[in-house]
């Protein structure tokens, strides 16, 4: 997909071949982390030139870099649909927001996740009592389970933690029946919107959720900021997440009184470039013609499912048994198919993962992800019921993403070049260095 206003920082560099040559990098990685925009990188730059203190500088740089930095929020709240007294935090990533709201839920507050979920939306609750629960068979069969946990959990607060779009299969979790079902049951949705954001616009309000977190760095934007946006109330009874300059109002010998939020959970001296760019990133994809750009991104979905699913030996894994990007008239869609973003995780029988990865990249300048992608029972799971576990498939799968930048070429590349693999092997011979194959 692209878009004017969207292009992509580096966009078009080639990478080295291992038989010589270079080629234009086939990125379809977007999934893990993005390109940031050049437009992120223009600002981002811009802002650079302006360094200074921030919060507590009197100069005049000091006091636009704190401009800066505290008008970054608004245009993330926008981005995610939030109601205007929506807190938003600035925090190193998703998984870090995630922790900062564990940190802040009540105590005694149940906590209902499906074990398909990222670990970052599955594992922050160590401290609270936790429901997990089993993979669901369809998104119907999701809102009984949250339905049927909810009512019989214990008398206190509640958190359903869902995902937007999975990170693994690509599929669109229904969260607005999800969150429906949650708030009869006097529960709280946190959404982790780090795979949904880059691919459709979502409104918090619309959806009905509370708390969304996401990452910059797979929203078009540098690494090391993400967000957690929500009602300030429960963040602003929890102790500060950091404990330290920035979060404190008063400090005495014996008694700390702390800041509301954000302060209080944005103790040290803030990511300030890190914020504009993520808030850059969100006002550019706030703009764009999100049905055009999810038009292109269904085409290539569709024809990246199609095409690795036609070959001998490969197994794209998809927990609702979806095929497709979902669109009404696309190949081999059906009319219950769950819709999903531009992600597909495939197996191929006798190659291990690892040597399928090393040799698109070696072989063909062709950027993917292997490995078990920080959802090891959803993958666990997938791989079992695909009859993958005995097959060479050794619990590690490979993931082609989409994003904005990636081309018709990108994917017909990998697909010519996983057909070659799954029929003849890798060209070259590979040797385990590190614990991953290189030629
Ligand atoms: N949730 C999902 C669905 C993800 O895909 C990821 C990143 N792979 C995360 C959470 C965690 O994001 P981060 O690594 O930026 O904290």
């Amino acid at each position: 997909p692209h878009a004017p206003g969207l292009e992509l920082s580096g966009a078009g560099r080639t990478v080295p071949l291992a038989g010589g040559g270079h080629i234009e990098y086939a990125n379809l990685d977007a999934a893990a982390s993005a390109p940031a925009l050049a437009a992120v990188e223009r600002t981002v730059a811009a802002v650079v030139e302006q360094y200074a203190s921030v919060h507590r500088g009197a100069g005049w740089h000091s006091r636009v870099c704190t401009e800066l930095y505290e008008g970054a929020r608004r245009p993330v709240r926008d981005f995610v649909g939030g109601r205007p007294t929506d807190a938003v935090i600035f925090t190193r990533n998703t998984t870090d927001s995630l922790n900062l709201l564990a940190h802040c839920l009540p105590a005694r507050t149940t906590v209902v996740v499906f074990e398909t979920e990222h670990h970052a939306a599955l594992l922050p609750w160590v401290h609270h009592h936790v429901i997990r629960l089993p993979a669901p068979a369809s998104p119907a069969e999701a809102v009984a389970l949250v339905d049927d946990a909810l009512r019989r959990r214990p008398a206190g607060p509640a958190l359903l933690v869902i995902t937007g779009a999975s990170n693994v299969t690509g599929e669109l979790w229904p969260v607005g029946e999800l969150a429906a079902v949650a708030r009869s049951r006097g529960a709280r949705v946190a959404l982790d919107a780090a795979q949904l954001a880059p691919h459709r616009p979502f409104s918090i309000t619309e959806l009905g959720v509370d708390y969304v977190a996401l990452s910059g760095h797979k929203l078009y934007a540098p690494y090391g900021t993400g967000a957690l946006v929500g009602p300030a109330d429960w963040l602003d009874q929890a102790d500060p997440y950091l404990l330290g300059g920035g979060a404190t109002a008063t400090v005495t010998d014996d008694a700390v009184t702390f800041k509301p939020v954000p302060e209080r959970h944005e103790a040290g001296t803030p990511n300030v470039l890190g914020a504009v760019a993520l808030a850059t990133a969100c006002h550019l994809l706030a703009g764009a013609d999100h049905e055009a750009l999810a038009t292109a991104e269904h085409l290539l979905t569709d024809r990246l499912r199609d095409g690795l699913s036609a070959i001998p030996g490969v197994t794209v894994h998809t927990l609702f048994g979806s095929g497709g990007s979902g669109r009404p008239d696309g190949p081999g869609s059906e009319a219950d198919e769950v819709p999903g973003i531009g992600v597909a995780t495939f197996t191929v029988t006798d190659r291990p993962a690892a040597l399928v990865a090393a040799a698109l990249s070696a072989e063909y300048g062709i950027g993917v992800r292997d490995g078990a992608f920080c959802a090891h029972p959803l993958v666990r799971r997938l791989l079992g019921a695909a009859g993958c576990a005995d097959s060479g498939a050794d619990g590690q799968a490979v993931r082609a993403s989409i994003g904005l930048g990636t081309t018709s070429e990108h994917v017909e590349r990998l697909i010519a070049a996983v057909r070659r693999i799954a029929l003849h092997g890798p060209r070259l011979q590979y040797v385990v260095r590190d614990g991953r194959p290189v030629p």
